[in-house]
């Protein structure tokens, strides 16, 4: 049985995440996808159960994908879900440089036990990011071809509830 990890904020899941799941899907028995919070990125759009829920419910029928959380970090998770690597996507040189950094620190930090496999993002998938996601939203600019129909119709919901609590709109 071959499983991997695929850690993101998914802050939301685009179609750029999902061909990498998709792809993944050809190579390994099962994913989980861990779904973090990155201290980095502030508080983001969605919390955390939200933006799980939304995983949840693209992938509930498929028996190869679980999705889970937790303050744990990434590489913990993985050995704690018995995951033999790490899954990333990888877009450009940017994201390159990055998901080296980062393999060799989760490398590092589980003794050698945490590998990463990379997946090339494929095609018109390359330049979707879930931040390019929550701008065009913002504008109010068609977000289809960047998310699933699912998450389109929980982002307007959400924006539009947003707007109301602050009396904007
Ligand atoms: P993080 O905060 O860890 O960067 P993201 O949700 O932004 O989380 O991304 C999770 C992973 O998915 C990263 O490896 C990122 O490079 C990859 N990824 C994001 N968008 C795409 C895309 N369009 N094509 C391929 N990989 C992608």
């Amino acid at each position: 049985m071959t499983r991997v990890l695929f850690p993101g904020s998914f802050d939301p899941i685009t179609k750029g995440h999902m061909n990498v799941i998709e792809q993944a899907s050809d190579l390994f028995d099962e994913i989980v996808i861990a779904v973090l919070q990155n201290p980095e990125k502030g508080k983001g759009f969605f919390s955390l159960e939200e933006r799980l829920e939304l995983i949840e419910k693209i992938y509930e029928k498929s028996d190869k994908i679980k999705v889970i959380s937790g303050d744990k970090t990434a590489f913990e998770l993985a050995i704690l879900n018995k995951c033999q690597a790490m899954l990333r996507g990888i877009r450009d040189v940017k994201d390159y440089v990055e998901e080296d950094r980062l393999q060799k620190v989760n490398r590092c930090f589980s003794n050698g036990e945490v590998k990463t496999v990379g997946l090339f993002a494929e095609g018109d998938y390359q330049y979707i990011s879930s931040s390019l996601v929550r701008f065009a939203m913002e504008l109010d600019k068609p977000i289809d071809k960047y998310v699933h129909p699912y998450v389109k119709e929980k982002m307007i919901q959400k924006k539009y509830r947003k707007d109301d609590e602050y009396g904007c709109k």
